[in-house]
């Protein structure tokens, strides 16, 4: 097999940079269970602000933020609100119903999103019958979804019909900061309506590990207790808090070149016979496509791309994914296009 040469299976792939190695190496750090890591509470407070929020908790992943956001918004046999395809739902290994105890409600909506109408409809009065609705969660971006974009007007009216029957609302921001850099709108405006929204590190941003939570000051507290309770706080973590930081001051406008790689792998790939996508739908570093090649599934694509370098993520059936990141140049895109056109004429 030939070494990896492009690796669009995600963008949790980058190795940190030289220069974020440097800011790592030189990090001040202290206990950070005890508060005294000034490198991971400059993060936390960079993020409230950046998010527009009172407070945030640095956590060590995006999953565990929205394990402990479920447990902090609801309590068990309580029901969550979310779209069919969220990772909440198909990719935290059961953690909603093990750790909060919550039942999830999945609205079948469009592109991973739904719109205020789609969520007034499933939601319903009190009755000791069913599960009590207590939460609406979104993606921004959506991963399954396709890396779709919500506008700013639809989760403002998603959160003011959740506030308005009494629910709380919550937002994984794991490519929130893509969202903003692809739209204009900041990420404390999309997450204007949310009580909490949390921004993953290890995705586009290139960090080793990290997420931010953030929210008002009693929901991050009790964030900060079940931190402890499930073990996620850490001691000299500025050492990758550094990483964060560093990741903030250079890694942010950059996911526009990911974004445009995105958008050129997207227009290649509708040129090839055997290939369906619409362009059009590739708002950000998520491109998705079939296959619509006679005897082609999506993991024998990925095998035989693979064999020659280029790691593409088999999701379905038909459904291939290659997602842009800090490690894939332009270079990286034409090979990665010639690669998938000669595979699939070759059979
Ligand atoms: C990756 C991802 C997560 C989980 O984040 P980790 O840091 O990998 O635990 C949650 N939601 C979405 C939409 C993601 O893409």
């Amino acid at each position: 097999m030939n070494p990896l040469r492009v690796d669009l299976f995600s963008d949790t792939k980058t190795q940190p940079t030289p220069a974020m190695r440097g800011a790592m190496a030189g990090a001040e750090v202290g206990d950070e269970r005890a508060g005294e890591d000034p490198t991971v509470t400059a993060l936390e407070a960079r993020c409230a602000a950046l998010l527009g929020k009172p407070a945030a908790v640095y956590l060590p992943s995006g999953t565990m933020c929205n394990e402990i956001a479920l447990a902090v918004h609801c309590r068990p046999g309580e029901a969550v609100l979310c779209e069919a395809t969220a990772h909440i739902v198909g990719f935290e290994a059961g953690g909603p119903a093990a750790l909060a105890g919550v039942m999830l409600e999945p609205i079948a909506g469009t592109r991973g999103m739904f719109d205020a109408d789609q969520l007034e409809r499933h939601l319903r009065a009190d009755n000791l019958q069913a599960p009590l609705q207590r939460l609406v969660a979104v993606e921004q971006t959506t991963n399954l979804g396709g890396g779709a974009v919500w506008s700013r007007a639809a989760l403002d009216a998603v959160a003011e019909t959740a506030h308005a029957a009494g629910l709380a609302t919550h937002m994984d921001g794991a490519r929130l900061l893509n969202a903003a850099v692809a739209s204009g709108v900041s990420a404390a405006d999309f997450a204007y309506g949310y009580d909490s929204v949390w921004i993953d590190f290890s995705k586009g941003l290139g960090a080793p590990g990290g997420a931010i939570l953030a929210g008002g000051a009693g929901f991050v507290r009790e964030a900060r207790r079940w931190q402890l309770r499930i073990g996620g706080a850490m001691r000299q973590s500025g050492i990758i808090a550094a990483a964060c930081l560093h990741a903030l001051d250079h890694h942010v406008e950059r996911l526009a070149d990911d974004h445009a790689r995105a958008r050129r792998l997207a227009a290649g790939l509708a040129h090839i016979p055997g290939v369906a996508i619409d362009p059009a739908t590739v708002e950000s570093n998520l491109v998705y496509f079939e296959l619509i090649a006679d005897g082609w599934d999506a993991a024998r694509l990925a095998a035989a791309t693979l064999a020659v370098g280029v790691r593409l993520c088999p999701m379905g059936p038909k459904r291939v994914r290659a997602v842009t990141h800090l490690d894939v140049d332009d270079a990286g895109i034409d090979l990665a296009l010639d690669v998938i056109a000669r595979v699939l004429r070759a059979a």
